[in-house]
């Protein structure tokens, strides 16, 4: 069979950390070891009867069979701006604020395709979600990273960015609560970013993935609370994590109407929109009861208490995120964070994500995910205690 070559673009992207994770958990499973797979992001609880009958109903209507309008359905937009007023006090224009997005993903991966000219430069997390790195790779782009340090409580701080780096960069990505941390953003910091961005003409992304999920009676912030974050930025919300819905593929975009605009005209170039009753769903997720909202997040809080808890009971020494659904572990001198996340593997089938994965400032943690039922975490404790290593 012929092997066709792939294009320099492709072979360009950066190689996926965490193919390889998943392989060697994989390999470990198929040897027949009991595996607590907490490396993964996925949420483990279903989406809501009450959205998932949404879309049943909504399936039946021919309307939805035909292609949905282009840039998605007036009434999805107007429900996320009514959604970002009601939870944010945030007033969004659904004509010209809102892009309906294919998940969060879709949109962060798109945006520096729209902004960005090859050369270009962008601020990225360090440590951070790798998808922002694959939407630079495909514009050619290049990063600048952002030291997020536990003293500063995973924030960067914008003092150690050179004047360079600052005049050149165009774009800056930021993410709370945040992943892999669990930190949450201020909202002084928002404020200065907005400052430092007007100062710097630079576009802010904020990626509100976890947006929902805010720990010990603190809810995340919007950056699009802060004053004039508009002018300069726009955040990208998914109903993934907030609504257990990761698999229907579902988010938008909101803020800055030029940037709104541009993720438009790349996406009328690239799909149609989403299937018409995942729209009509994802209306009855954002505007119906929030209860259970709140229970999924009251879920990740008690295995959280739980799982540190039990961590801290086998020595330990490790601090609680304050919102998502990860727990940031400072792993013990004398290893990598691929050394120990194999350890881990290897001798008590507890998968973890080394923190390396994430960024160089990653080295020294794992992230754990909370997706799996306390009896599990609680087992994974009991298992790292095994160890004898604390
Ligand atoms: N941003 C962050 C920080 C994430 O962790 C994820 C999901 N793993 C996403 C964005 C994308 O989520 P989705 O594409 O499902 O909306």
């Amino acid at each position: 069979m012929k092997q066709f070559e792939q294009s320099e673009l492709l072979k360009r992207l950066p190689k996926q950390f965490f193919a390889s994770l998943v392989a060697k958990v994989q390999e470990v499973i198929a040897s027949g070891t009991d595996v607590i797979n907490l490396g993964q992001g996925n949420p483990d609880q279903p989406t809501p009867p009450h959205i998932v009958e949404s879309l049943q109903q909504a399936a039946l209507n021919p309307v939805n069979h035909r292609y949905s309008p282009f840039q998605g359905f007036a009434y999805f937009k107007q429900a996320t701006a009514e959604f970002y007023n009601r939870e944010y006090g945030v007033t969004i224009n659904p004509e010209t604020e809102v892009a309906i997005l294919f998940g969060g993903k879709a949109g962060l991966v798109e945006i520096p395709q729209c902004l960005l000219n090859p050369g270009d430069l962008v601020l990225v997390p360090d440590p951070g979600y790798p998808d922002y790195w694959s939407g630079i790779e495909l514009a050619g782009a290049k990063m600048e990273w952002m030291a997020l340090k536990e003293e500063n409580g995973f924030l960067p701080d914008y003092r150690e960015l050179s004047d360079l780096a600052l005049e050149k960069a165009k774009l800056m990505f930021l993410n709370y609560p945040n992943n892999p941390t669990g930190a949450i953003a201020t909202e002084e910091f928002f404020a200065e970013t907005v400052a430092l961005a007007k100062r710097h003409d630079l576009c802010v992304v904020h990626d509100f993935a976890y947006g929902a999920i805010g720990f010990d009676g603190k809810k995340p912030i919007s950056f699009l609370q802060a004053d004039g974050a508009k002018d300069i930025g726009i955040e990208i919300y998914t109903l993934s994590k907030t609504y257990n819905m990761a698999g229907w593929r579902v988010g938008f975009a909101v803020g800055n109407p030029s940037v709104i605009a541009a993720i438009n005209l790349l996406q009328d170039h690239l799909y149609v929109s989403l299937f018409g009753a995942v729209q009509e769903a994802a209306v009855t997720a954002l505007l119906s009861s929030q209860e259970c909202v709140h229970e999924v997040t009251a879920l990740y809080e008690s295995r959280r208490n739980a799982f540190i808890h039990a961590l801290r009971e086998i020595g330990w020494k490790v601090n609680a995120p304050a919102g998502s659904f990860f727990a940031w572990l400072k792993i013990p001198d004398g290893y990598t964070s691929e050394q120990f996340a194999d350890l881990l593997l290897e001798k008590s089938g507890v998968a973890v994500a080394p923190g390396i994965g994430f960024g160089s400032y990653g080295e020294g943690y794992v992230r754990v995910g909370l997706l799996t039922d306390e009896c599990r975490l609680l087992e994974a404790a009991e298992r790292i205690k095994g160890l004898n290593i604390f």
